[in-house]
């Protein structure tokens, strides 16, 4: 499986768009805020609650940065209307943080108190280690003039992760727990599974000590047996749409917070590559995933 992982990371590139769109669908709830609107009120009826991500991490202009943010601001909007249970996940490369720091950082905090108009909350999510710094400064710039209402995300993968929950201590974050996305140089994150999933555990704890709230998100059965044991009720899960959808709603069952990530835009492509592109492990689940319909499919 290792080398079909391998290779299906390597062809993707090359897979028509089609195809790489049916491979994703169950990961994106559409292309319009109205098919977002649709799942969020389908998750809330199942129990669950969402995050709204607006898809566009490649954005080359003010104009596009501006095109997210507009979409964001929609999407705060139709949250309220639709009294839906859910806040916004917000990449800050996609409203701008590449074209200046103070370009996304604006954009940032503007959805920030848009949000807090509607007593909402805005996660700020972690990209690659090239915006960790830059990400974390302006979660501080915001706490320091008096937002309260966002949170931002730590990754296990990397090295830095305790001391940046020392150095954010101070003001009792709100922080999502995660394994990280990106895959970093050895220099700077653990690259070994079981280490990372040591690293999270670790994170989770000092979080507990030290954070408001935590979001833990992770599939790893593992992971969310210690989730349980450090939470004791008092954080919520989160997953990924489409992701493992029977162990969220055992987490459901068993009297769990989950919030589940709901990825919506036209930029759906970019998305879909990056993911399956830089975590060859999801290559393995979609090819597994696309077997297993196709022996369904033929009543296998
Ligand atoms: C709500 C949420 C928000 C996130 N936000 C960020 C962020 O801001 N920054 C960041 O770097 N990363 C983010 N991530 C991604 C995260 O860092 C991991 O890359 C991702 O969750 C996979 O790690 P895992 O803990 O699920 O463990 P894994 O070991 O990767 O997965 C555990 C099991 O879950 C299943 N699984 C996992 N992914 C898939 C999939 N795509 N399709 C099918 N099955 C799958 C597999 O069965 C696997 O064995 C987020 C994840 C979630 C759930």
């Amino acid at each position: 499986m290792a080398l079909l992982d391998r290779a299906l990371v390597h062809l993707l590139p090359a897979v028509p768009r089609p195809i790489v769109r049916r491979i994703a669908d169950r990961y994106i709830a559409g292309e319009e805020i109205e098919d977002a609107v649709e799942t969020v009120s389908r998750l809330n009826a199942d129990g669950m609650t969402a995050t709204i991500d607006v898809l566009g991490e490649e954005i080359h202009n003010a104009d596009e940065a501006q095109e997210i943010v507009d979409a964001y601001h929609d999407s705060l909007d139709a949250i309220s209307e639709h009294s839906l249970d859910a806040n916004i996940s917000v990449k800050p490369t996609a409203v701008g943080l590449k074209l200046g720091y103070d370009v996304g950082k604006a954009n940032i905090e503007a959805l920030v108190q848009h949000a807090s108009e509607s007593g909402n909350f805005v996660r700020i999510d972690m990209e690659d280690s090239t915006t960790t710094d830059d990400t974390l400064r302006i979660y501080r710039e915001l706490r320091d003039a008096r937002l309260d209402n966002v949170g931002v995300v730590l990754q296990a993968r990397l090295r830095r992760t305790l001391d940046d929950i020392a150095v954010l201590a101070d003001l009792r974050p709100n922080v999502r727990i995660c394994k990280g996305i990106y895959l970093e140089p050895e220099s700077i994150a653990f690259t070994d599974f079981e280490e990372i999933r040591a690293s999270y555990v670790r994170s989770l704890e000092a979080l507990a000590d030290t954070a408001s709230y935590v979001g833990i998100a992770t599939h790893d059965e593992f992971l969310i047996s210690e989730g349980k044991r450090v939470s004791r009720g008092r954080f919520e899960f989160q997953m990924l749409l489409g992701v493992r959808e029977s162990l969220g709603r055992d987490l459901v069952t068993d009297g769990e917070r989950l919030r589940i990530y709901v990825p919506f835009g036209r930029q759906w492509y970019e998305y879909s590559l990056r993911r399956l592109q830089e975590n060859p492990r999801i290559a393995g689940y979609v090819a597994t995933d696309t077997v297993g319909r196709l022996l369904s499919r033929n009543g296998g």
